[in-house]
């Protein structure tokens, strides 16, 4: 099966030539069809599997084609995301897919400045992809009309019908007209949710690909077992091991993420941390930095573990394991993109082993274990350049203490 072979208008499949998507992907062939014959959808396939363009290229088509009500009455397309971050790199595919075809893209987050976003939305806006906190201000406001939309997407779909986001969705539902078109996409569902998933819908939803193992297959995924405070050593080897390679650290909490950055740093590693306190336009800066490969090491909280698509991240670390367990399917998801392959460590401490036991529960299999042997295991912490620094560091005590003795001998 190729694109050309989709009964949908020649420019799209233009656009996706230049894109370098040549054939669909499994989810793409499943999902497309459907979702042009104007079906709901629950969509589950695993990471990296092109689920953005599998809603994105049909739904450009559909309105492409159809031109139902003007741009000025209302957006056509909505779709609800977790993350700003994910909310811009979605609306990035919507454009490319869209090029030339005079829809409107847009997105808008929290944490920035109304005003801009104001502008944009006044002057008209067909597809929208938006966090739900920002898009209830504007809405609130009469910024954004949302009663001419024909399809709403909700992208990390498990995640947006689970606790933090559910009241938000269930309003949205109240703003939007009966008769639409609801897709939901994510590579993780469970029952309870799905459940849910189906009574905001009145059709029939069809499911798609539900893959026995969560774990995309191009993502070699194994555990460490290492004590807590000897995690620090076996990164720092994992990183100078593979200097050129980049590198997504996962920890657990946003003060354990500027820790390692630390203690990174005290053995001549550079990194950049990623998490909710940071500004919005760091946080995008050092995604962007680490997009293109200035930054090699990012260290990241669970935000950034849903959705976000980054090109060639060798190595995905678990410093903590997830307390979600289907957040390590979302986080050892950054690598292995696509075609490409991926390789992933779990760092557990023996006070993570009940983690690790419900992450099994959850994959329904067990991760490989790495065995390490002790001589290993201690030539990696005696190895750390930590050890060097701290006498680097005794040394300029002495020093200064030396210094400041002869100082007072002067007086
Ligand atoms: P998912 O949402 O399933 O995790 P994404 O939609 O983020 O995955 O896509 C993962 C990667 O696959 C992206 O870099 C995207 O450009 C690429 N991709 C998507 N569809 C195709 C295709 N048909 N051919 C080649 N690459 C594709
Ligand atoms: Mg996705």
């Amino acid at each position: 099966m190729k694109f050309d072979d989709y009964s949908i208008a020649p420019e799209i499949k233009r656009n996706l030539e230049s894109l370098g998507f040549k054939k669909p992907t499994d989810i793409q062939f499943k999902s497309i069809p459907p979702i042009l014959k104007g079906e709901d959808v629950l969509a589950i396939a695993q990471t990296g599997t092109g689920k953005t363009a599998a809603f994105a290229i049909p739904v450009v088509s559909m309105l492409y084609e159809r031109k139902t009500s003007r741009r000025s009455e209302g957006i056509k397309c909505l779709v609800m995301v977790p993350t700003r971050e994910l909310a811009l790199q979605i609306a990035g595919v919507f454009e490319q897919i869209a090029r030339h075809l005079n829809l409107k893209v847009f997105c808008v987050y929290g944490g920035v400045e109304q005003g801009p976003q104001i502008q944009q939305l006044e002057a008209g806006i067909d597809i929208l992809i938006a966090t739900p906190g920002r898009m209830f201000d504007l809405v609130s406001q009469g910024y954004i009309r949302l009663q001419r939309v024909e399809v709403l997407i909700l992208d990390e779909a498990d995640h947006m019908l689970d606790l933090g986001f559910i009241k938000d969705i269930q309003d949205l539902m109240k703003f939007l007209p009966r008769k639409r078109q609801t897709l939901f996409f994510s590579a993780t569902i469970n029952e309870k949710i799905k459940k849910l998933a189906y009574s905001l819908v009145h059709n029939a939803i069809r499911i798609q690909i539900s893959p026995k193992d969560p774990v995309a297959k191009n993502i070699d995924h194994s555990v460490v077992m290492v004590g807590m405070d000897d995690k620090r050593f076996f990164l720092e080897r994992l990183i100078k091991e593979h200097a050129d390679s980049k590198i997504l650290v996962f920890v657990r909490t946003k003060i354990r993420a500027e820790r390692v950055l630390k203690a990174l740093a005290r053995v001549g590693i550079p990194s950049e941390t990623i998490h909710g306190d940071k500004e919005q336009k760091d946080r995008l800066q050092v995604l962007n930095q680490f997009r293109t490969g200035a930054v090699k090491v990012l260290i990241a909280t669970d935000i950034s573990a849903r959705g976000i698509d980054i090109p060639n991240v060798d190595y995905v670390v678990n410093y903590d394991l997830p307390e979600q367990p289907e957040n390590y399917v979302h986080r050892v998801g950054r690598t292995g993109r696509g075609t490409q392959k991926g390789q992933a460590f779990s760092f557990c401490s023996p006070e993570e082993k009940p983690i690790l036991d419900e992450i099994e529960q959850f994959l329904t299999k067990p991760i490989t274990v790495v065995a390490l042997d002790k001589d290993t295991y201690e030539e990696t912490v005696d190895t750390s350049a930590e050890a060097s620094f701290d006498l680097k560091a005794l040394m300029k005590e002495a020093e200064e203490f030396v210094m400041s003795r002869k100082k007072k001998k002067k007086k």
